[in-house]
């Protein structure tokens, strides 16, 4: 049996302590969007609803200005990594976390890039990357910086996923993260995707699900794999 391990992507302290009670152990939140004071108190909320040993994981989409002062602030909340805090081209911050670059992998190039800027997580979008073999060349060539690689997915519904998740699963890299949807409807485990052994090419497409559900699951980013 295949499993990815996943992280859950939550708002709030009651979606984190729903996340932890089904297992997880990282979670992820979106933040950049409000001001710096809001965003901290958000988080911490999180922080301390969940404790210290769940990973938060904060992914801003390059949105802060400052990003030296961002990180500095969070710095007690001991966040594990912030992806992409900066715009692509942007220099990235030397703060106390783990940078992660997401928008600004689009190829070789940018995975050479994001090791020599000091990054330490690559997530890649095989969608945006030219597919699951050109994703699995750049996770090689990002492992092999020395760089975290984390199998993630856009806007896909299940079909993209499905294919994201058998990626994840079969990239044995030391410290593999990603971030997937689970391929179909059912129930999370917001620790671990468990996969059919088969290609996902084959008999795997049986457990596509309703079109409709998986539309409405098509969100960016929502859930995520981590290290195993
Ligand atoms: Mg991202």
């Amino acid at each position: 049996m295949l499993r990815a391990p996943t992280h859950a992507q939550v708002r709030d302290a009651a979606e984190a302590q729903q996340a932890v009670a089904l297992g997880a152990t990282a979670l992820k939140l979106k933040v950049g969007h409000a001001a710096l004071p809001v965003e901290l108190a958000r988080v911490a909320a999180v922080r301390a609803a969940v404790g210290p040993a769940i990973a938060l994981r904060l992914d801003a989409n390059g949105a802060l200005a400052d990003a030296d002062a961002w990180l500095d602030a969070f710095g007690p909340l001991d966040v594990a990594w912030w992806e992409q805090p900066t715009p692509p081209g942007a220099p990235l911050p030397r703060g106390p976390a783990p940078i992660a670059v997401d928008e600004a992998i689009r190829g070789p190039a940018d995975v050479a890039a994001a090791a020599a800027s000091g990054a330490a997580v690559v997530v890649l979008k095989p969608a945006f990357l030219g597919g699951l073999l050109a994703t699995w060349t750049l996770a090689h060539q990002a492992a092999g910086l020395g760089l975290r690689v984390c199998v993630t997915h856009a806007f896909e519904t299940a079909v993209g996923r499905a294919g994201a998740a058998h990626l994840a699963a079969a990239l044995a890299l030391p410290g593999l993260a990603g971030g997937l949807l689970p391929p179909g409807p059912a129930p999370l485990d917001a620790r671990w995707l468990t996969l059919p052994t088969c290609p996902a090419t084959g008999p795997a497409m049986i457990m596509l699900p309703d079109p409709v559900v998986s539309a409405r699951l098509a969100a960016a980013d929502q859930i995520a794999v981590d290290a195993p």
